[in-house]
């Protein structure tokens, strides 16, 4: 599966050892679990986690493959939340994987992205594109489904020309198929984590288009339900982002994360490794490891 969010800015970057964010076909990646870790390796980096959507399967195969490449594989998941009406990301780090509250979480999740599809589904149909869960499961395979999944799809049956398309016009937020009241609340979610001994780290802030004072508003309610860490750097982006995201850091004493957000080798602009490096001042996250 692939997803193609518009680059914020496609200038090249260095190779950066550690990439705590990116997903496989486990979720919405194109690369099986092990694939990606070679090419991680490939690209240089040294310290990977694996952060599907709501789904750690994939982390077991990443983890032989690790050991044969010498890479460092750190637990990861990308959670779907939800705060006053907004799709969060929280990103779990270096949990246990066997804890059986997150294992129960995620099997919990897997439901309501199920459930989720069901109601996407209707209302494609409802706005005359004539697409079936089944269907769209066949993009997904046995992994977490999502609405990439359902924009290929779309793709694929003429409905749109391309995945940006898919999103502007049906999936992407104020669209039919935004469905998010499933998610449960960024408090929740974190206290998973939590309770696996993992580290929460809030993602890619700036993709959620808030002003600044609704961005310290959620983080400030993400810190109290113990959230530890911001993304600071996710993807390219232009020096602006990183140094208001390094501004939110420090001011809710936060420790940083960066990551691809690598989903697939077609998406040159989210290559594994390849971004800028954290600002200097910050604690990187990996510090307290
Ligand atoms: P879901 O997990 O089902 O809510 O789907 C969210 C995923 O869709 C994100 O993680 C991205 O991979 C992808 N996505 C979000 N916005 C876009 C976009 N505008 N174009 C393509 N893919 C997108
Ligand atoms: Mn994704
Ligand atoms: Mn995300
Ligand atoms: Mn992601």
């Amino acid at each position: 599966m692939g997803v193609c969010e518009k680059p914020i800015c496609e200038k090249p970057s260095v190779g950066v050892s550690h990439d705590l964010h990116c997903h496989s076909d486990q979720s919405d990646g194109i690369l099986s679990p092990e694939a990606l870790v070679s090419r991680a390796k490939a690209q240089g980096v040294t310290v990977l986690a694996l952060t599907d959507h709501d789904c750690t399967t994939g982390l077991k195969r990443a983890r032989q493959q690790a050991r044969i490449e010498s890479l460092d594989l750190i637990s990861g998941v990308e959670f779907s939340s939800q705060w006053r009406g907004h799709g969060i990301h929280i990103v779990g780090l270096n949990f246990d994987p066997d804890h059986p509250g997150l294992q129960a979480a995620v099997a919990k999740q897997a439901q309501k992205r199920e459930q989720r599809a069901a109601v996407i589904a209707e209302r494609l149909q409802a706005r005359g594109a004539e697409i079936s869960v089944a269907e769209v499961r066949q993009y997904a395979k046995d992994g977490a489904i999502g609405r990439p999944h359902f924009g290929q799809c779309l793709v694929d049956k003429g409905y749109v020309k391309n995945l940006n398309q898919a999103f502007k016009k049906y999936l992407g937020a104020g669209k039919p198929g935004d469905v998010k009241q499933h998610w449960p609340e960024i408090d929740e979610v974190v206290s998973w984590i939590k309770s696996a001994r993992g580290h929460a780290v809030l993602a890619h802030p700036a993709k959620y288009k808030m002003t600044w004072t609704k961005l310290c508003a959620m983080v400030s309610d993400f810190v109290s339900a113990g959230g530890e860490a911001v993304e600071v750097v996710s993807g390219y982006q232009t020096p602006n982002v990183t140094r208001d995201m390094a501004r939110l850091a420090q001011k809710y004493g936060l420790f940083a994360s960066c990551g691809s957000d690598f989903h697939g080798p077609d998406q040159q602009w989210q290559e594994l490794g390849r971004f800028s490096p954290l600002p200097d001042g910050l604690e990187p996250i990996w510090s307290i490891w």
